[in-house]
């Protein structure tokens, strides 16, 4: 990191019209918080916590989990961090798990669908990150939900296990949020009803686009269709902000897109407003936005939402960026 860019560290992050917007981080394990820190980021807007767990030959327990969750809480920014449930499978698997061969892995038993299919597993995850909460300002977050009934569950289980934490006479975090990553097309689809169950939402933009495109993000020969500044992933994204906008539901954006100057005008013109990405992206994106007035980025999304071609996207904003810089 250029000392030029983490000299902002300590400036507020607003528009050029001052405009607050959270940058937070996203970590997978306490270097990275250290990163985060360095940086100036606000908090952790995601920590992926399945490092832990493909580091161990067996499920890493409650205490443990505690451990690692409340150290990395209190080396956080602020205190702040979103924890995210295992989000196992697809390119990350563990062999205690149970050896799979699956023909398309990311679709198939992945992340949350596991859990429900192993529910002690996700329970001992959510009592210590419960309990974990007591030292910080913590949200848990559940990854790849695609149904209402999904989300239910969840809510569900997440009730029963605080209300076993309190019969034990467990210390625990009673404010803990619960969010929904959205990152299936069918739940930015169906928005509005997952809205009226959930604390918050946090777009998974890195598998929103892939599933959109049907295009795996990691195969070269086909990546090219998961870019981000093209006309259906815009669409998508501007329709699940607007449903967060009318019913006030915190909404954070946390694929790789919320670190990418183009991608971040675009966003902060559609009303974005908590950006969490990689440490390294925080300057940048923080002298970006302080450069730009918010009426500006919303015309430039304004506009890219009349185009209907990647080129035309990514052509239009490289020259309202080389303007605004
Ligand atoms: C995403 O899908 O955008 C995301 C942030 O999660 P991950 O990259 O860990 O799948
Ligand atoms: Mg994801």
């Amino acid at each position: 990191l250029k000392d030029s860019l983490i000299a902002n560290r300590d400036q507020p992050a607003v528009s050029c019209d001052g405009t607050q917007v959270e940058l937070l981080a996203n970590i997978n394990n306490l270097a990275d918080a250290h990163s985060a820190e360095t940086v100036g980021a606000g908090g952790i807007g995601l920590f992926r916590t399945e490092y832990l767990f493909l580091t161990h030959h067996d499920v890493p327990g409650e205490e443990e989990q505690y451990e690692y969750y409340r150290q990395i809480i209190l080396d956080s920014p602020n205190k702040t961090v979103t924890i995210r449930t295992l989000d196992l499978g697809g390119d990350k698997t563990v062999p205690y798990l149970g050896r799979r061969n699956e023909p398309n892995p990311f679709m198939g038993w992945r992340s949350i669908r596991i859990f429900f299919d192993n529910p002690k597993l996700l329970v001992t995850q959510m009592r210590a990150i419960l309990r974990a909460g007591r030292h910080g300002k913590v949200s848990m977050l559940f990854p790849m939900i695609t149904t209402v009934e999904e989300l239910r569950k969840l809510n569900k289980l997440v009730k029963e296990t605080r209300s076993n934490l309190r019969r034990e006479g467990v210390p625990f975090a009673e404010d803990v949020k619960t969010g929904v990553m959205v990152e299936v097309p069918a739940a930015a689809v169906c928005i509005e009803a997952l809205l009226r169950e959930t604390d918050f939402i946090s777009i998974g933009s890195n598998d929103l686009i892939q599933y959109l495109v049907a295009a795996d993000r990691d195969n070269p020969k086909v990546a090219h269709l998961c870019e981000p500044l093209s006309p259906a992933i815009f669409r998508v994204l501007h329709m699940v902000l607007e449903a967060c906008q009318r019913t006030g539901t915190p909404v954070t954006l946390c694929g790789e897109m919320a670190g990418q100057p183009r991608s971040a005008l675009v966003l902060f013109g559609m009303g974005l407003r908590r950006f969490s990405m990689s440490p390294a992206f925080v300057p940048t994106v923080k002298a970006l936005l302080s450069s730009v007035t918010t009426a500006q980025a919303e015309r430039f999304a304004h506009h890219v939402l009349q185009l209907s071609t990647g080129d035309e996207i990514r052509s239009y904003l490289s020259e309202r960026l080389r303007e605004i810089s």
